[in-house]
């Protein structure tokens, strides 16, 4: 068996990995790289691998990092079979959908102004005909189910408690009478979290591929102190009348929130202030999430049978039209505004932002992961002027993180994990994580279990098992 990593190595971004045995290679998640770029338009145009020689694709989650690239594959030519959960499918269609929408805009915007220099056209990575030749391949699984992938290749997928949908793969490979089983988190959510049900425990295996996200911190700050710090902002925002921006995922993350300030309202700790979920991808990918109830945890299935829509109350405005998003900008507090990107790397949020973020009565909540390089992370840093539009503009709204709210496993949830495997493996790659965090889990493995051979593969490196 081999496996080489084509992205997500020592990085956070382009999750990638292919795994062959025999004659079969079967690819664990297809994602898009983000962050600078012009490294990112680079690592996106090609794949690392040729398209054609893969004969099924097994997809973690639908965070548009694990699945973004799927529809370049399809492009250059894979004609195999994809498997993941049907919630994972329906979320995936919504964003591969709007990743090419995403991407024909940001073309033509680009290429408006690269005409004007006499330079040559960008092109988007694909198009919404090649979504669809991907999503047509889409071949829906129920969690623990055992399937052939191929006559000497079974897999199942296992509660992730990442996003909805979310699943850690298990490979079981058969090749010269002995049998070597492969287990890949994808992204490991957390114990505990609104709507979704805890990680499944981990299935035994030989080799682990862990994610390291959280993999040299500790989400430090208990639910309590989330909450009071919660009730303190609203309160700060009701006496000040200041606009509260969330920037986050519109999948995932925002459904989260919107329990987790529904709950917050019903325990009578905050004022239930308007909220403005202001994304045409949230609305649909909220949509998703009323489909599939199976992968509700109890407490979410209970507030589904007695009250009714659980994403929905009379303080909580969805906004889709860009007309009634722009009437946001003038709108005066208290609110909360919860737009994407996540990473105030593009859509809505840049807009809230420009108009807020000068004014000091105003806040700005960061509730997920920021990467390097992104102004979520300039924000987060506390940096007092940062560029909105390539505008540099003064920031006077006060930065308010919350730690608490992550839906990645921390480091002590990641240790965990390893630990609950038996008989422990004989060998972990550990992905998916900014080279120190990639490092220092590693490091902490090593440490607790000397016997396990622990490797941080490099970008484009292959492995023989
Ligand atoms: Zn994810």
């Amino acid at each position: 068996m081999k496996i080489s990593f084509h992205g997500a190595a020592r990085s956070v971004t382009g999750s990638r990995h292919v795994v062959q045995s025999g004659g079969t290679r079967v690819l664990l998640d297809c994602g898009l790289f983000q962050g600078r770029r012009q490294e990112a338009d680079r690592k996106n145009r090609t794949l690392g691998f040729e398209a054609k020689s893969v004969d099924a694709v097994l997809l973690s989650h639908a965070h548009i990092d694990h699945s973004g690239a799927l529809p370049a594959l399809a492009k250059q030519g894979f004609s195999g079979k994809v498997y993941l959960t049907r919630a994972t499918g329906d979320l995936a269609d919504v964003m591969l959908e709007d990743s090419a929408r995403i991407q024909e805009s940001d073309c033509a915007y680009v290429n408006k102004k690269e005409r004007r220099r006499g330079k040559a056209c960008r092109r988007p990575y694909y198009d919404a005909d090649d979504v669809r030749a991907i999503t047509g391949r889409f071949t829906g699984v129920r969690y623990d189910d055992v399937f052939p992938v191929r006559p000497r290749l079974k897999a199942s997928f296992h509660d992730a408690g990442h996003i909805l949908g979310s699943a850690a793969i298990r490979l079981m490979a058969t090749a010269s009478g002995s049998t070597t089983t492969v287990l890949f988190t994808g992204d490991l959510g957390r114990k505990q979290m609104p709507i979704l049900r805890d990680p499944a425990p981990p299935p035994p295996c030989d080799v682990l591929i862990i994610e390291s996200t959280y993999g040299d911190r500790l989400h430090s700050e208990t639910e309590e102190a989330a909450k009071q710090k919660a009730q303190d902002l609203v309160a700060h925002a009701v006496a000040h009348r200041s606009k509260i921006i969330v920037p986050a995922f519109a999948v995932g993350r925002t459904q989260d929130l919107v329990m987790w300030l529904k709950a917050l309202v019903k325990e009578g700790r905050i004022a239930p202030l308007p909220i403005y979920i202001d994304s045409p991808m949230a609305l649909r990918a909220t949509e998703v999430f009323r489909r599939h109830p199976e992968c509700y945890d109890e407490q979410t299935y209970r507030i589904l049978t007695s009250e009714g829509d659980p994403f929905m109350a009379r303080y909580i405005h969805y906004v889709t039209s860009v007309q009634e998003s722009q009437k946001l900008n003038n709108l005066s507090g208290p609110c909360v505004i919860i737009a994407a990107s996540g990473m105030c790397e593009g859509g809505r949020v840049l807009h809230h932002l420009k108009h807020a973020i000068s004014d000091e009565a105003n806040i700005i909540a960061i509730v997920g992961f920021q990467a390097e390089h992104t102004l979520g992370r300039k924000l987060v840093e506390g940096w007092e002027t940062v560029p909105i539009f390539g505008v540099p503009t003064p920031r006077r709204a006060q930065v308010v993180r919350f730690n608490g709210l992550s839906a990645h496993a921390d480091r002590d949830d990641l240790l965990a994990y390893v630990r609950a495997i038996q008989p422990t493996p004989a060998k972990v790659f550990v992905v998916h994580g900014e080279e120190k965090q990639s490092c220092s889990l590693a490091a902490a493995i090593r440490t607790e279990h000397p016997r396990i051979d622990v490797v941080v593969p490099e970008p484009g490196s292959t492995h023989d098992l």
